[in-house]
């Protein structure tokens, strides 16, 4: 998942649009969303802030809040 959301990233931060847009949408942000992990075994951790809007915001919470 971290992986796919970097690739996302990356290629938002070469278009340098004005407009501060949702990663996965590219509808207007309304959020930062930070996403941060742990290897088991390292416990080294990685935290990144991606913008996203309120649906996209509302699915992932969906998706992975369980
Ligand atoms: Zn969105």
């Amino acid at each position: 998942m971290i992986k796919w959301l970097n690739n996302i990233l990356s290629k938002e931060l070469f278009t340098r649009k004005p407009k501060i847009r949702c990663i996965i949408c590219f509808l207007p942000a309304t959020h930062d969303l930070t996403i941060c992990s742990r290897e088991f075994n390292t416990n080294n951790e990685k935290e990144i802030t991606i913008t996203i809007c309120s649906g996209c915001n509302d699915e992932i919470y969906e998706r992975y809040n369980s």
